[in-house]
């Protein structure tokens, strides 16, 4: 066995994620934080309505890993650099794949992760839980979606309007799909 491989052999064991022991400390509710490169995953996750913090561009590594032990929240990754951070171990999850629906089919099975939890009950902006939509915000929509639409929600801390309309719509095809474990 050469060097080379000897080094990736330790890397890869010096790296290795604590899976089981994550997925046990968060048997109730898994909270998630994401760094800057899985925004989309981070998006998707809020949808399914998880308690998702994505990290802002240029977060130090080690910030990222503070902030996931302090929240108690999963960290998500493909920098194998930060999961040798001591004690990233227990709180990161090292993904690999570079799509949407790769990134969807490594997690689910590997988190169980349910896409259908509490779908569209978070702001997907800022991570808010949403509320019913006072008269006020509703106001601001025009009467055709007042007209066809019973359910309208509010984000307020961003001002935000949630209605199942076409975008939404698709949006939870989509999680269907995945929740089916359909992630073509
Ligand atoms: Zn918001």
């Amino acid at each position: 066995m050469g060097l080379r491989r000897i080094r990736v052999l330790f890397r890869d064991w010096r790296v290795r994620e604590e899976i089981d022991e994550i997925r046990h400390r968060h048997d109730r509710e898994l909270r998630f934080l994401c760094d800057a490169m899985l925004v989309q995953l981070g998006h998707w996750l809020r949808a399914a309505g998880y308690d998702t913090l994505i990290a802002a561009q240029r977060t130090a590594d080690r910030a990222l890993v503070a902030r996931a032990i302090i929240d108690d929240r999963v960290l998500l990754t493909r920098d194998r650099k930060l999961c040798e951070i001591r004690d990233a171990g227990r709180h990161t999850v090292l993904l690999r794949s570079q799509r949407i629906d790769e990134l969807v089919a490594d997690i689910t099975p590997r988190l169980g992760i349910d896409w259908l939890a509490r779908p569209f009950s978070r702001c997907l902006v800022c991570n808010t839980e949403l509320r019913p939509a006072p008269p006020l915000a509703r106001s601001r929509l025009p009467p055709a979606v007042l007209e066809t639409v019973s359910e309208i929600n509010h984000c307020r801390q961003c001002d935000k309007l949630y209605w199942a309309g076409g975008h939404v719509r698709r949006m939870m095809q989509r999680l269907a799909r995945w929740q089916a474990g359909d992630f073509t």
